[in-house]
């Protein structure tokens, strides 16, 4: 029996704690398969999915900036895909692709395991690319009311086109746009109790996360305040961000991505393997992949 092969394609790639996770989750299930990255820019993408499906890949992860441009290369797209418009992950079944998105259903067990009641909370999401779609999507099924911004606001027109009136699905969800240099940004989000970074703004941070990562910056405007009672989420894990730093100098609660990742992370093991995962060795994979990523920047 060939030993199963799954990764994870993306720009930038080399921070995704991915394969630490998912490697350690094959192993406590007693799975023999390994789970790689590969990094794929825009124009490779095409030729790199056709790659993973020849070799016969039994499935993937989808990460930054590929989740959208996804649609393009799968042959069949479920539900949970075509409700968020992004696929984050991909079943390979004898050479045959299908589009899944897991985001969605990660953010909320991850709101869910921290404690956060988001029902009827106003919620500010900052981004409107792929994994922005699947936070909205959340969100707005859990009966938050949401404002996206954004530093391209057509994107995130299109984003509440997708998810909004029109969705079969969600129905008459009234998602707020605002560009991310319109001055009503301060005020939304001072009237929030949730703010979301679904941007990359941060990932440069990370000292693995490569040169073409986003800015070192965070998506808030310069200089504003947050209320203590603000619950911020930044989707970057592991590391103390701008953002973040930010939100805990103003006294808010601040949560990074990481229980998200794991989240998401199991929901693509159970649809590839049928199988349950741990998700506490997930998690501690996770931990302890970060721990040595400190150690080795640290000297
Ligand atoms: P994406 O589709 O490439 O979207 C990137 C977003 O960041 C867009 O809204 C983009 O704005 C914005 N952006 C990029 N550079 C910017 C800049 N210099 N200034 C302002 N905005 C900028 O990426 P994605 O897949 O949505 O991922 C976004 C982040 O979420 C990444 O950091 C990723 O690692 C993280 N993530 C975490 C999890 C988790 O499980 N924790 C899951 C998914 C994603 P424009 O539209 O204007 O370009």
């Amino acid at each position: 029996m060939p030993r199963e092969r799954f990764a994870v394609i993306g720009d930038p790639v080399e921070h995704s704690l991915s394969p630490a996770m998912h490697n350690a989750a094959l192993r406590a299930a007693g799975i023999d398969a390994g789970y790689g990255a590969l990094r794929l820019a825009p124009h490779e993408l095409g030729a790199g999915v056709e790659r993973l499906r020849r070799r016969g890949y039994r499935g993937f992860n989808v990460t930054v900036p590929h989740k959208e441009a996804m649609f393009d290369y799968v042959d069949r797209v479920a539900r949970s895909a075509a409700e968020v418009a992004a696929i984050n992950t991909v079943i390979c079944n004898g050479g045959v692709l299908e589009g899944h998105n897991t985001d969605s259903s990660g953010f909320v067990a991850a709101l869910e395991l921290h404690g956060l009641d988001v029902q009827g909370a106003k919620a500010v999401v900052f981004g409107a690319g792929g994994a922005a779609r699947g936070v909205v999507h959340a969100l707005l099924q859990l009966g938050s009311q949401v404002t996206v911004v954004n530093r391209t606001v057509e994107k995130a027109r299109k984003l509440a086109r997708d998810l909004g009136p029109a969705s079969p699905v969600l129905g008459p969800a009234p998602v707020v746009v605002l560009a991310a240099d319109d001055p009503a940004v301060t005020p939304a989000i001072q009237r929030t109790q949730l703010l979301v970074n679904a941007t990359t703004l941060g990932m440069s941070h990370l000292a693995s996360a490569g040169p073409s990562a986003g800015d070192a910056g965070s998506p808030l405007p310069p200089g504003v305040d947050l209320l203590p009672r603000t619950v911020v989420v930044d989707l970057i894990y592991g590391r103390q961000t701008p953002f973040l730093q930010h939100a805990a100098a103003c006294g808010c609660r601040s949560i990074d991505g990481l229980e998200m990742l794991v989240q998401q992370g199991a929901e693509s093991f159970r649809f590839w393997t049928g199988v349950e995962p741990d998700v506490d060795v997930m998690r501690e994979a996770c931990l302890r992949e970060l721990a040595e990523v400190r150690t080795c920047s640290a000297s």
